[in-house]
C-alpha cells in the first residue's frame, strides 16, 4: 500500500525552565493507506506529542518540531504555514480524542455540529449539510439518526457521543484519522464497538488510522503495525503479529504483561514494570529504559542502543539484540 505519512527522525519539544527538551527523540515510522498503526506506551512516552506534531497543533501548545521531517502525501508538514495546515486539518487529517464530551459543544444539537463541519469544509447548503449529517450518524451506527440529530450531547451516552465525534471527523473525508485514546473513557463493551466501527469505516473509506493507546489489548485488536514508545523514543516496531509472537524489547514485554488476563493484574495498575517513566528533561544516560530494565548491562548505562533488525520489518532498540542482529542484517543504527 502507498505510504501516506512518513515521519523521519522527528524530534518535537518544549521549553522547560529555559531549556529545550525533546518530548519525541528522532522518531521514524510510516503509515500506509488503509492501514492502522498503533502507537503504544505509558503516559509521558511522547505518543500524544507525536500526534500534536503531525497536526502541527504543537505550535499552539508552546512547543515546536525541532528536527527531522513529517511528510504527508509527499509534502513536508513542518514547512507549511498554519493557514495551509488549517486546510489540511479540516480536509485531510482528522483527529479524535479520549473524552467525547469535551469535543462536543453542549449548546448545539449533534446534527448541527456535524452539519457545521460540512458547511465549513465542503461549502454545503444548510439543507444538504443536515441531510448528510443524518447520513453520517447512520454510517457511525447511531439508531434513529433523524431523531438523534435533533438531540444535544447530554441526551446521548458516552459511546454515542464518541460516535458523533467520529461522524464529525468523517465529515471532512480524511485520508488519515488520528485517534488518541479514543476508547479509554468508555466501558469495555462500548470500547469494543467503537474499535469495530473504526475498522469498518476504514474498510469503507480506505483511510489510514493512527491509534494512540496505552493498552496493548486495544492494539492487538486493531493494529496492522505497532510502534512502542518510551520516554520520547521508539523502542520497538513491527507488525502486530511480530510484536505479539516475538516481543523483543524488555519494555514491550512489560507492556504485554499488563494486558488483563495475560498475567496477574490488580485492575488498577496498568503496569507491572517497576519504577516510573523519567521526566523528559531528566533522561538517564545510555538506554533510556535502563533504570527499569531487568536485563540492564554495563553498556546499557553508557551508550544508547541503535535499532537492531529482528526481521525484515521488525526492529528493536536494545543491546540484547546486538549479536543476533550482527548475524542477520544490521540496520543503520541511530547515531549514539
Ligand atoms: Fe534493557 Fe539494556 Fe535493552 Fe535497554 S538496552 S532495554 S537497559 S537490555
Ligand atoms: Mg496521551
Amino acid at each position: 500500500a502507498r505510504k501516506i505519512l512518513e515521519v523521519n527522525e522527528m524530534s518535537a519539544g518544549f521549553l522547560v525552565n529555559k531549556e529545550i527538551v525533546k518530548a519525541t527523540d528522532r522518531i521514524s515510522f510510516n503509515v500506509e493507506e488503509g492501514k492502522t498503526l498503533c502507537i503504544v506506551g505509558e503516559s509521558g512516552s511522547g505518543k500524544s506529542v507525536t500526534s500534536l506534531a503531525i497536526m502541527r497543533l504543537i505550535d499552539y501548545a508552546g512547543g515546536a518540531i525541532l528536527e527531522g521531517d513529517i511528510s504527508f502525501n509527499g509534502e513536508s508538514l513542518p514547512a507549511k504555514e498554519q493557514e495551509e495546515m488549517r486546510h489540511i486539518r479540516g480536509n485531510q487529517i482528522a483527529m479524535i480524542f479520549q473524552d467525547p464530551m469535551s469535543a462536543l459543544n453542549p449548546v448545539f444539537t449533534v446534527g448541527d455540529q456535524i452539519a457545521e463541519s460540512l458547511r465549513l469544509h465542503q461549502n454545503k447548503s444548510d439543507k444538504d449539510a443536515m441531510k448528510e449529517a443524518v447520513e453520517l450518524l447512520r454510517q457511525v451506527g447511531i439508531p434513529s439518526p433523524e431523531v438523534r440529530a435533533k438531540q444535544y450531547p447530554h441526551e446521548l451516552s458516552g459511546g454515542m457521543c464518541q460516535r458523533v465525534v467520529i461522524a464529525i471527523a468523517l465529515a471532512c473525508r480524511p485520508q488519515l484519522l488520528i485517534a488518541d485514546e479514543p476508547t479509554t473513557a468508555l466501558d469495555v463493551t462500548v470500547q469494543a464497538q467503537i474499535l469495530d466501527l473504526l475498522q469498518n469505516l476504514q474498510r469503507e473509506t480506505g483511510m489510514a488510522i493512527i491509534l494512540i493507546t496505552h493498552d496493548m489489548g486495544v492494539a492487538a485488536e486493531v493494529a496492522d503495525r505497532i510502534v512502542v514508545m518510551y520516554a520520547g523514543g521508539i523502542m520497538e516496531e513491527g507488525s502486530v503479529e511480530e510484536i505479539f509472537a516475538q516481543p523483543s524489547h524488555p519494555y514491550t514485554v512489560g507492556l504485554l504483561k499488563s494486558i488483563p488476563g495475560f498475567e496477574a493484574n490488580d485492575g488498577n495498575d496498568l503496569y507491572t514494570i517497576k519504577g516510573t517513566i523519567p521526566r523528559i528533561n531528566q533522561l538517564p544516560t545510555g538506554c533510556r529504559f535502563h533504570p527499569r530494565c531487568e536485563h540492564a548491562m554495563d553498556i546499557c548505562r553508557k551508550q544508547e542502543p541503535g535499532f537492531f533488525q529482528l526481521g525484515p520489518d521488525h526492529k528493536a532498540a536494545c543491546w540484547l539484540f546486538e549479536e543476533h542482529a550482527a548475524e542477520s542484517k544490521v540496520s543503520p543504527a541511530r547515531a549514539a
